[in-house]
């Protein structure tokens, strides 16, 4: 069984230049909504869906997520209502850090009092501390974004955190165990690629949204048309990664970096 996870970042019609690349407009947000009911979609959380994967629950005949990364206030504000007019649920993943914040650009980033909000309505995950490139990062580094992330954000919103995703979507096997170790039950990762029953619990494939995508693309997504999630990366991206890591030992990446990385895989 295929599953279609969508990746949304900002949903605006005035996003930073930092992020409007990653944006949709709250009314092409709307029709990609409309799309999944459309499809004959029902909406899960990742938690959700990983308990039915594993016999805990029913898995629905045409089960799609709804996922957003970073925490932009604008998920409340904008995503969330279209979201409850469905009766749609989603998994937003929060970048603890910025939390009361703003992003690199100024866009407002949600406030504690609007996750606890939020908690209310879908299922918050965590999206490490300081959004950092977590396969560059010494082992204490990668500890301490994994797990003081999920001890933040359970304590901000009162209650347990069960799902991760990885900062630009880029992990190894060192960070999943330290993910899983941590206590998640799963983890989220970009891949541009269907999902279906047999991803791993710590590398679940997500299909990024970008502000070039059409309702088209969406349609054809829901349809299965795109590839469907393997355990390993391209060679392409393997490659851009090792160049990665030599960088990153000569120049500390600054939170949020985004500058350089190849399209298609920030932030
Ligand atoms: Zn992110």
């Amino acid at each position: 069984m295929i599953i279609p996870i969508l990746l949304y970042h900002a949903v605006s019609d005035a996003p930073s230049r930092f992020i409007a690349p990653f944006t949709v407009s709250p009314a092409a947000f709307a029709r990609h909504l409309d799309a999944i009911t459309e499809a004959g979609g029902t909406t899960l959380t990742v938690s959700q869906l990983r308990a039915a994967v594993r016999g805990d629950g029913t898995l629905p005949p045409r089960p799609v997520l709804v996922t957003f990364d970073d925490g932009f206030r604008d998920t409340l504000t904008a995503a969330a209502p279209l979201l409850a007019a469905r009766d749609m649920t989603a998994t937003v993943y929060v970048t603890t850090g910025v939390a009361d914040g703003v992003s690199p650009g100024g866009d407002p980033m949600l406030s504690w009092a609007e996750l606890r909000e939020l908690g209310a309505i879908g299922e918050l995950g965590a999206h490490s501390h300081t959004h950092r490139e977590l396969d560059t990062l010494p082992l204490a580094d990668v500890r301490r974004e994994v797990v003081d992330c999920k001890r933040r954000l359970e304590d901000g919103i009162g209650r347990p955190v069960h799902s991760f995703a990885y900062p630009f979507g880029y992990s190894d096997p060192r960070v999943r165990r330290v993910v899983a170790e941590a206590g998640y039950s799963s983890a989220c990762s970009v891949k541009n690629a269907l999902s279906c029953v047999d991803d791993p619990d710590y590398g679940l494939s997500r299909l990024m949204l970008t502000a070039t995508h059409t309702d088209a693309d969406v349609r054809g997504w829901l349809r299965g048309a795109a590839p469907i999630g393997q355990p390993d990366e391209r060679l392409r991206t393997r490659g851009w990664r090792a160049w990665r890591r030599l960088r990153s030992r000569w120049r500390p990446v600054p939170p949020w970096a985004a500058v350089g990385s190849p399209a298609g895989e920030m932030p």
